[in-house]
């Protein structure tokens, strides 16, 4: 029994999608030169699809798992459950006009031609907004809308924003914040349940591990009790005596966000030396 998974065959998803699956020490064979391969040291197999038909296939269990943009899964939407956002594949769509049109609220729309590949996540957005417009759905190359006259406005994927500045366009509304997700087929059979929870194990040793960082450093024996107050540590800290008398080496694990907080208090109260480390892999 093997776990079909769908990722993007080649875009934006492509590389970081089988990264993911690289740093959870699985052998992909071949790449992504045929329509689907294997690994050969887990029970999975893996589809390679342009990201708008993954939903469908996961839908109806062609795939059991993919990868995709939320703004595809809302786009389509398709009935299939969403298991965990992954952190990469950052964008959002965004409403952007020529950058000379004077905008002041989201009224300017009203009457606006709008064109954009998102007309479902768009058209609802617009409705909350109890704004009306006129949508127009194209398939590609949206930025250029406004230059040939098809559209005042255009609703599109950004991320630096450098595309819309190049076409003379500004962003005026967010309408989603998006990045990649996990999805799975609703009825999965218990055995791939087990296959996808030993997945999702090793997806989440990976994110602990880069939201944190080891850290080593040294303090005099006096104020150790201080320095172990401010390092959690997962447990509690480590202490290992150094060869210099009244010295000890400190080691622990801390959370990225706290970390600066944390590395300012360690040397007002007396560490030294202080090391950081990334971490690989972490169970908690
Ligand atoms: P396909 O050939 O598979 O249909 P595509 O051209 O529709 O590919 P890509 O441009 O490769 O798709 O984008 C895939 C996904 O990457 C998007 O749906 C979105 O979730 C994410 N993404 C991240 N940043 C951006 C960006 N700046 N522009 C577009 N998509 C982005
Ligand atoms: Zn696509």
């Amino acid at each position: 029994m093997k776990l079909k998974i769908a990722i993007q065959k080649s875009g934006r998803l492509s590389e970081e999608s089988l990264r993911l699956l690289k740093d959870c020490g699985i052998n992909v064979n071949n790449g992504i030169s045929k329509l689907k391969t294997d690994a050969d040291n887990f029970p999975i197999e893996i589809f390679f699809l342009r990201d708008d038909d993954i939903p469908q296939y996961i839908e109806d269990g062609v795939a059991d798992i993919g990868i995709v943009g939320e703004n595809v899964l809302l786009e389509k939407n398709k009935k299939v459950k969403i298991i965990e956002k992954l952190g990469f594949g950052k964008c959002r769509l965004s409403i952007a006009l020529p950058k000379e049109v004077k905008y002041n609220s989201i009224k300017a729309l009203n009457g606006k031609r709008i064109a954009t590949s998102y007309s479902t996540i768009l058209s609802k957005y617009l409705k909350e907004q109890k704004v009306k417009a006129e949508i127009h759905e194209i398939s590609g190359s949206v930025e250029i809308a406004p230059g040939i006259g098809l559209a005042d406005a255009i609703c599109d994927l950004v991320s630096s924003g450098s595309t819309l500045f190049s076409n003379g366009l500004k962003e005026v509304e967010v309408v989603l914040k998006s990045e990649a997700i996990l999805i799975s087929n609703q009825k999965l059979r218990k055995e791939k349940i087990e296959i996808l929870n030993k997945l999702l194990f090793r997806i989440k040793a990976l994110r602990s591990a880069k939201n944190n960082k080891y850290i080593l450093l040294n303090a005099p024996n006096k104020k150790l009790d201080t320095i172990c107050k401010i390092l959690p540590g997962m447990k509690s800290p480590t202490i290992l005596p150094l060869a210099e008398k009244g010295w000890s080496s400190v080691h622990s694990v801390v959370e990225e966000n706290q970390f600066w907080d944390i590395i300012e208090k360690l040397k007002t109260n007396g560490a030294q030396g202080i090391l950081v480390v990334p971490i690989e892999k972490m169970i908690v």
